[in-house]
């Protein structure tokens, strides 16, 4: 069994108070949820804050990006091993901001996961098409891309170390949410290609949906299948909203 991850990816959104209101909501609601693992991915600046208010409770934290290198003359870079020093359990690599604001190539970004899971971390590898993609009726040809350029680096094995988040870019902070037999299509796929090479890994990998998740879609996204959580981005920044899609998964 595949217990769910919703994750929360803050982007650069919040303040000291506002985190802090935040953090206090989660710790209040998060008992309830009883079947989801709960993450959340917050500006690397609040991590200390965040590590102190969630130390002990069953919420994980994790950064939203992670560099190739160690170490060094890396101007505004955070290693993975900063991240871990600051109690983290997940790196986000491959946002689709990530790749197309920062111009994050496919082998960039399973350096990045590479060096995630090397270092202990677990990365949320992101992946998924454009709009323009999906109409041309690539959506797989891009996901299989993006998935396989990990596989080539690091071999098939190393996914059993991460998570995979299926994210359509079209959907990203559009309101535009995939329908559940769209998303579990996409879904599936990935997890026949992973299954193709290796079926334990495939059977005990977590694909998460992102994109528009809300409290009000979660629960069809979560009956699906293939779809084992979500990563999620502005409905993460509310407690009570986040809370509802964990809840959700109940
Ligand atoms: C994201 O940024 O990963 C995301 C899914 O954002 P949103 O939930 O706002 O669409």
């Amino acid at each position: 069994m595949r217990q769910p991850l919703v994750a929360g990816n803050w982007k650069m959104n919040g303040s000291r108070a506002s985190v802090a209101t935040l953090l206090d909501g989660l710790k209040a609601g998060v008992g309830e949820v009883r079947n989801a693992e709960m993450a959340v991915c917050p500006p690397f600046i609040y991590i200390p804050q965040v590590q102190e208010a969630l130390r002990g409770t069953a919420i994980s934290w994790g950064g939203q990006d992670v560099s190739t290198e160690a170490s060094g003359a890396f101007t505004g870079e955070i290693s993975a091993a900063m991240l871990l020093d600051f109690g983290c359990t997940y790196a986000i690599v491959g946002h689709s901001e990530r790749r197309t604001l920062h111009g994050e190539s496919d082998e960039l970004v399973a350096k990045k996961f590479a060096v995630a899971r090397a270092a202990g971390l677990k990365p949320i590898l992101c992946i998924g098409e454009t709009l323009e993609e999906r109409e041309q009726g690539i959506t797989e040809q891009v996901c299989a891309r993006q998935l396989d350029a990990v596989i080539e680096l690091e071999g098939v094995a190393a996914l059993a170390d991460g998570v995979i988040a299926y994210e359509p870019v079209w959907a990203i902070g559009t309101g535009k949410v995939a329908s559940p037999e769209q998303a579990q299509d996409v879904h599936a796929f990935i997890r026949g290609r992973v299954a193709a090479l290796d079926n334990a890994v495939a059977e005990g990998l977590r694909i998460l949906y992102g994109g528009s998740m809300k409290p009000g879609n979660a629960a069809e996204l979560l009956a699906k299948p293939d779809i084992d959580g979500g990563l999620i981005g502005g409905a993460s920044l509310k407690a009570e909203d986040f809370l509802g899609i964990g809840l959700a998964a109940n």
